[in-house]
């Protein structure tokens, strides 16, 4: 009797308790009501990017190279030096200013005339510019080229000797541009044209420059300083047109 009156009150907690437990141990147990896959997020809008156009391409070519010297301005100081040595610092000075600026050779290499004007057809400068130094005269001349009597280019087909023929014209303003700008700095400048190989074989707008001492001492064309600040003046005078560059006009 004392173990049936005490398991009433006792066991039905139990009881209770032992239920409650079961249904949170089988809610925990339960699976969970199956939900529909979430969709992945649709990628937001992407507005194609407004690209700038390419920065035009100078095309830097350091007349002479290996055997061929050029001009002895010094027995020390060769032509073919001072050219490279002048166009890497114009390479640099164009770089700095947002052009692209590329060189023919960046060592002591020979190049025909001809190799030179297939490189520079090849690439598709915005502008050649070939180098040369010469112990005559003052400052920076700029030449454009000087073409045999009549073109021979026919449709698509364009005769080497007179490859610059329908670029001339351009050639001749950008020159007459940039002779403007530089005559701006006060610095000695001349503008010319002669039959200067390869400039009658390049196909785009073709100049050279010649760079010679401004105080009468050829000694001046191998310095650094006197380099570059020839380079500045005339990086600064390209960097002007790069509107006309990039156009095409
Ligand atoms: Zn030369």
């Amino acid at each position: 009797m004392l173990l049936t009156r005490c398991a009433w009150p006792v066991g039905l907690p139990v009881a209770i308790i032992l239920i409650m437990w079961l249904r949170v141990v089988a809610g925990a147990q339960a699976p969970a009501t199956p939900t529909q896959p979430a969709s992945p997020p649709s990628p937001p809008a992407v507005q194609s990017p407004v690209l700038p156009p390419p920065a035009p391409v100078i095309m830097i070519d350091p007349a002479h190279g290996g055997t061929e010297s050029g001009a002895v301005l010094a027995p020390d100081n060769l032509e073919k030096d001072v050219t490279l040595a002048f166009a890497r610092r114009l390479q640099q000075d164009l770089i700095a200013r947002g052009l692209q600026a590329r060189l023919m050779r960046d060592s002591d290499t020979m190049l025909s005339t001809d190799q030179r004007a297939s490189i520079a057809n090849a690439t598709r400068s915005s502008l050649y510019v070939c180098v040369h130094a010469t112990s005559q005269g003052t400052g920076l001349r700029i030449y454009t080229a000087m073409l045999p009597g009549s073109s021979d280019n026919r449709g698509a087909f364009v005769s080497w000797q007179t490859a610059q023929a329908s670029s001339l014209p351009r050639s001749r303003s950008l020159q007459e541009q940039l002779t403007t700008a530089i005559q701006k700095t006060r610095f000695p400048i001349r503008s010319l044209a002669a039959p200067i190989r390869p400039l009658n074989n390049v196909l785009a707008p073709a100049i050279a420059v010649e760079i010679a001492p401004a105080s009468g001492k050829v000694s001046q064309l191998a310095t650094a300083d006197y380099q570059q600040m020839i380079s500045a003046v005339l990086a600064n005078a390209i960097a002007g047109l790069r509107g006309r560059l990039e156009s095409g006009q």
